[in-house]
């Protein structure tokens, strides 16, 4: 069965496990047009199924756009691996949101890191992290969004402060500038502190999607749109959090 209005989804790499990491390429809608280049994923830890849901019913919600400059990619496992086990980590037991090329990276050269944090080796060890970087450099990817799961908030990184409030408007969750702990490696960290690209972590409630499916579909909603009509001259916000999960 295939869904008309999604292009055909393209495989970016294979797990550890060789399961593909696919994503879905939409353009922006000519009536909505933006000229950002928007990554939004979900999937990175595999206790999170959540989040791919919610990717999944935000691309069954858009339908594919030509004329605009924008591009819009949707990932909803990174960690097929993780989400096929139900467990949080890589099959290499890596945390996939601690083995990005941060300058806080720490490899866990003495296994001192605290159990189910292990970032790897080296930054980008692990063919799903070493997948989305290269994706994102190919596709000068210049916003992102990672949803996760079970805060309920609105972290943010990089210059992105007018839009996690947005999304937290939309979906009644707040922001949290700071998730409370220290998150070395992680995307975030990589993207937004180190490199300025504006970086939102929504984290979703626990449980079921079904729980709160329609404030999750706001946030997502408005996390898109908010680029939309974005295309001269008025440039993301330069104030900026820190530390996401
Ligand atoms: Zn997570």
């Amino acid at each position: 069965m295939t869904d008309p209005v999604l292009a055909p989804a393209r495989i970016i790499g294979l797990s550890r496990q060789g399961r593909p990491i696919a994503l879905h390429e939409l353009s922006f809608p000519a009536a909505r047009p933006a000229t950002i280049r928007l990554l939004v994923f979900g999937g990175i830890h595999g206790d999170e199924p959540s989040s791919v849901e919610a990717v999944d019913e935000l691309a069954t919600r858009l339908t594919a756009g030509a004329g605009s400059g924008g591009r819009l990619w949707l990932l909803p496992a990174l960690n097929p691996d993780g989400l096929a086990a139900g467990r949080k980590n890589s099959a290499s037991d890596v945390d996939l949101n601690r083995n990005f090329p941060a300058r806080s990276f720490v490899p866990n050269v003495d296994r001192s890191h605290a159990p189910g944090y292990d970032p790897g080796p080296r930054p980008l060890s692990e063919p799903e992290t070493a997948a989305l970087a290269r994706f994102l450099e190919e596709e000068r990817v210049e916003a992102v969004v990672a949803i996760h799961a079970p805060f309920a908030c609105v972290n943010y990184d990089g210059p992105a402060a007018a839009w996690a409030e947005a999304v937290s408007t939309a979906c009644g969750w707040p922001v949290r500038p700071q998730i409370g702990y220290p998150t070395p490696g992680s995307l975030g960290s990589w993207l937004g502190i180190d490199r300025g690209i504006p970086i939102l972590t929504l984290e979703l409630p626990g449980g079921p999607l079904a729980s709160y499916r329609a404030a999750a579909a706001s946030a997502l909603d408005r996390a898109v749109d908010y680029w939309s009509g974005r295309s001269s001259g008025r440039g993301p916000d330069r104030s900026s959090g820190r530390s996401s999960e």
